[in-house]
């Protein structure tokens, strides 16, 4: 049903021009500029654009709504909307103010991920021992209902100036342990082309980063951002990896997969993450559709997300386990790699957390007991004589040829308490009542 409608939907672009616009050329239609020019801001508009009406009281709470957390929508994203039903609408919910936004419960925070107390310089969030999140532009092609950055949409202290982004590249210059970075925003793609293009030339020129990624969600509300241009000017840059953001089968219109399209053949490997959110895509079954069109489309699902604890996205929150029961419809059930990683973004900056349901059921010294997608168990029996290379995270010794350089670092968290030849024992928290009162105790577990 959602396929049909969606198709029924976007394949008649005149149909739509017609109905809601009817003075736009298809060439104008098609200009990312003039997409942005003529973005719908105000209920009012938006009201003319579909041809609906709501009532006083409505329209009242929708605009205190949109003062604190503004409306913008590409007529394009727009014209996905079915005007007949858009209440129910996943294209509408993600686009279009809710007053619901306005109750901010007790768990609710600015800034849930710590982004800006783990940023050492402005734009940068260095949470992750060999990548960065660089935040180079604050504009959105639409404001998304459940973006997680919220508090920073349409603020103008955080345009990023082109000095704060060379204090963000020469942070990534001075810390070599840095091989990965993330360009996001705002949208990356919200940059203009030659903007983009000195960023990407910096970064290429520094030798210890080893790729680079774009967070971009033009090619789902504004998919005609991705000129023949742009991408001749992202070829050269290469090696360019891209994330998009589809929430929805929906969403993957025919303006939407010719962006794909010229992307892929430009020898940039798609990802995409997914956000659950609540009356939009919380269904297996629309899940699994959603990530079988993205691979027929080139594009990997990367991650689904459970919804953020950022103010204003109570109503959009799934329980964790509607996560786990789509990630049990789909491991299995299709391909691979059609299969995103479902992770939690940890509250209080601790990065994402993956979330699985649980396949192995019992184990013994030899034997692990474990359960397939249907139903189905099974024992795998383990060598009887296996021993593992001991590491001692110095190469020179080693017989698998690996040959890096001494490892000045070792290792941090749960790896460091399964490393050979690490004497930790246990990880204690912080103010751990009981290791404080044993005499002489100097704050570290033994
Ligand atoms: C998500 C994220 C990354 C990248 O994580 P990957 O798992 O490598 O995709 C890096 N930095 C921050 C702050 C992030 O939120």
């Amino acid at each position: 049903m959602i396929v049909k409608k969606s198709e029924a939907m976007t394949s008649n672009r005149s149909y739509i021009s017609k109905k809601f616009k009817p003075h736009v050329s298809i060439l104008e239609w098609k200009s990312y500029e003039w997409q942005l020019k003529n973005s719908i801001r105000n209920i009012e508009d938006f009201e003319s654009f579909m041809g609906i009406q709501f009532a006083p009281k409505e329209r009242k709470a929708l605009n205190k709504t949109i003062e604190k957390f503004p409306l913008s929508i590409t007529p394009y994203y727009a014209s996905l909307i079915d005007p007949e039903n858009y209440d129910d609408d996943p294209i509408f919910k993600q686009a279009f103010p809710n007053p619901a936004e306005l109750k901010v419960s007790n768990y609710d925070m600015r800034d849930p991920l710590h982004e800006d107390k783990d940023s050492p310089v402005k734009g940068i969030t260095h949470r992750y021992p060999d990548r960065v999140l660089f935040l180079i532009s604050n504009c959105c092609a639409m404001y998304c209902r459940h973006c997680t950055r919220k508090r920073k949409v349409g603020d103008p202290d955080h345009v990023p100036s082109r000095e704060q982004i060379m204090t963000g590249l020469d942070y990534i210059r001075q810390h070599k342990e840095i091989r990965d970075v993330l360009l996001s925003g705002g949208d990356a793609l919200m940059l203009p082309d030659n903007f983009l293009d000195w960023i990407l030339t910096e970064l290429n020129n520094i030798p210890h980063i080893e790729v680079i990624r774009i967070g971009t969600r033009t090619p789902v509300v504004l998919p005609y951002r991705i000129t023949d241009e742009l991408v001749e000017m992202l070829k050269r840059h290469h090696p360019l990896w891209l994330n998009t953001h589809f929430n929805h089968p929906r969403e993957l219109s025919p303006s939407a997969r010719a962006a794909l399209r010229k992307l892929a053949n430009a020898g940039i490997p798609l990802g995409n993450q997914s956000v659950l959110l609540s009356g939009v895509n919380d269904c297996p079954q629309i899940m699994k559709k959603l990530n079988q069109k993205l691979v027929q489309n080139r594009v990997r699902p990367y991650y689904l997300f459970q919804c953020d604890l950022s103010e204003g996205l109570n109503h959009f929150r799934t329980s964790i386990g509607k996560g786990i029961e789509i990630m049990e419809s789909l491991i299995g059930h299709t391909s691979g790699f059609a299969v995103p990683t479902f992770v939690i973004d940890a509250p209080g900056g601790g990065g994402k957390i993956p979330i699985m349901p649980n396949y192995i059921i019992s184990w013994s010294n030899n034997k692990t007991v474990l359960r397939n997608y249907e139903g189905v168990i099974t024992t795998y029996q383990e060598p009887d004589d296996y021993k593992s290379v001991t590491c001692d995270r110095n190469c020179v010794k080693c017989k698998l040829q690996l040959n890096l350089k001494k490892d000045e670092k070792g290792s941090i968290g749960i790896e460091k308490l399964l490393a050979d030849g690490d004497k930790t024992i246990s990880l204690v928290p912080k103010g751990n009542a009981r290791l404080d009162r044993r005499k002489g105790h100097n704050g570290k577990a033994s």
